[in-house]
């Protein structure tokens, strides 16, 4: 079954033009020209790499019996009857209007998932009327420009997320299976002898199977694909990596260029240290390279079976991490033995955890309602006299999860209490070990 993705709304917000972006076609096709008939048009695009149908339902221009709106509604109940997941368009430079009122109402009637698309929002002339398209109660809109292709990435997000819920829900049943079976994909990075090597082939353990190279991959990495528990994982080496239990000259230097490529191809991304060793500033190096490359993390504490004091070691790497990470801050930590196989278990389950988390949408209600407590909480400073306010906030994105809260003046917002923001986002929704990126905006 191919997926099927409608585009409505009232005309000119710009579907054809959407259309002509997902589907690359030239922009030249687009013009308001009355008489034009494009009732309908299908192209193909693909969803999270799988192909999929995309229908714009299109042009009422030319006149025919019955009311535009009467032929307007019949055609986009028409369409979105047949699709499997609705991008309603509106124009975020007009904001929200009585007809995508009516618009809205249909797409929600259907029971489809509906996806809101804030269209024209390329610079600052959309902004208010991405706010006002949370009025329709369809969610957070995305906004994006169609003619310029901003946000088309965080559009095929949300689409993806989309059509992974309708695969879960079992809707579309025959892919269903292989969807579920994506594996996570996982990197291992640390410093030399750390036992990555030691890891990587216990965790692979009999059932080895080299599936690299992979287009995409260098030809000196390798991906082999596993099981652990019931959770399919895809994890990623690089010759470089492997050499590296051989070869311990240059080592240093060559480490954190393999650490930078093994997490590009990752998910979540396992940082190995060592428990007899302190924390060296090469671990904190590589640690925050995945953070900045925005991936899940979890720290391993690697050759546990060398430690006696256990509990006192595992508090003096927690406080070390914390202080020395804090933008990872409460990040899982496990501690292993890679030698004996111990404590692989919690660290693939963590691994897991992390994926979800870092996969994570929450509801706009559910973080309006968190910004409002934190807010009266610990209300933000009033700089120059003028008390900030803090008005809303939204996920636009996950992968990793990232947030947008609209204020009065962002540009004032000091960096602690930005830092009070993400550390209670964390507390309240259990994201930790999750890169959080939040972006203050100006907004009404
Ligand atoms: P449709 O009637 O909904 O299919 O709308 P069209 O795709 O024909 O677009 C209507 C008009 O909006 C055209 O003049 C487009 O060039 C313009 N338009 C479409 N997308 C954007 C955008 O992202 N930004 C701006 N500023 N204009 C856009
Ligand atoms: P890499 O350079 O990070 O790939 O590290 P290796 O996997 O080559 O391991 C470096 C050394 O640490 C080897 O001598 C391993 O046998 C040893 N090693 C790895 N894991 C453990 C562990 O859990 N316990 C102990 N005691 N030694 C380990």
């Amino acid at each position: 079954m191919t997926l099927k993705v409608a585009i409505v709304g009232r005309p000119n917000v710009g579907k054809s033009t959407l259309f002509n972006r997902l589907t690359g076609r030239k922009l030249a096709l687009v013009a308001p020209m009355p008489g034009l008939t494009r009732d309908r048009r299908e192209g193909a695009f693909e969803v999270a790499g799988q192909p999929a149908t995309l229908i714009d339902t299109a042009g009422l221009e030319d006149a025919e019996a019955g009311s535009i709106a009467e032929r307007m509604r019949v055609q986009s109940e028409r369409a979105i009857a047949e699709a499997d997941i609705v991008l309603f368009v509106i124009d975020a430079r007009v904001g929200v209007t009585p007809v995508d009122e009516m618009f809205a109402d249909i797409a929600r009637q259907s029971g489809h998932p509906v996806i809101l698309v804030a269209n024209k929002a390329e610079g600052s002339a959309g902004e208010s009327g991405v706010y006002e398209a949370y009025s329709l109660g369809l969610g957070d809109p995305v906004a994006i420009s169609a003619e310029h292709g901003e946000g088309i990435g965080d559009l095929h997000d949300r689409l993806e997320t989309e059509a992974e819920a309708l695969l879960r829900a079992g809707i579309a049943e025959a892919e269903a299976a292989e969807a579920e079976e994506r594996p996570i994909r996982v990197a291992i990075i640390g410093r030399p002898n750390a036992g990555k090597s030691t890891l990587f082939n216990r965790l692979a353990g009999e059932e080895r199977a080299i599936t690299g190279p992979e287009p995409g991959l260098t030809r000196d990495a390798i991906a082999i694909d596993l099981t652990w528990g019931d959770q399919a994982f895809k994890l990623y080496d690089t010759a470089g990596l492997r050499r590296r239990a051989r070869v311990h000259e240059e080592a240093e230097k060559l480490s954190v260029s393999d650490a930078l490529r093994a997490i590009r191809f990752a998910e979540v991304v396992i940082v190995l240290l060592e428990a007899d060793r302190a924390l060296e500033k090469q671990d904190l190096h590589i640690a925050a390279l995945a953070a900045d490359e925005g991936r899940a993390m979890v720290i391993a504490i690697n050759k546990w079976d060398l430690v006696r004091d256990k509990d006192a070691k595992r508090q003096e790497f927690r406080a070390e991490i914390d202080r020395l990470l804090p933008q990872i801050k409460g990040v899982p930590m496990v501690a292993i033995s890679a030698l004996t196989g111990r404590g692989l278990n919690q660290l693939m389950a963590q691994v897991g955890k992390a994926y979800e988390l870092w996969n994570a949408r929450f509801g706009t209600g559910k973080l309006n309602r968190w910004l409002s407590e934190v807010v009266d909480a610990h209300p933000p400073p009033a700089p120059g006299g003028r008390r900030l306010k803090l008005r809303y906030i939204t996920q636009p994105g996950a992968r990793p999860p990232r947030f947008v809260v609209f204020c009065s003046r962002p540009e004032a917002v000091p960096a602690s209490y930005e830092r009070y923001l993400i550390n209670s986002l964390r507390d309240a929704f259990d994201l930790w070990g999750v890169p959080v990126r939040l972006f203050l905006r100006k907004g009404k």
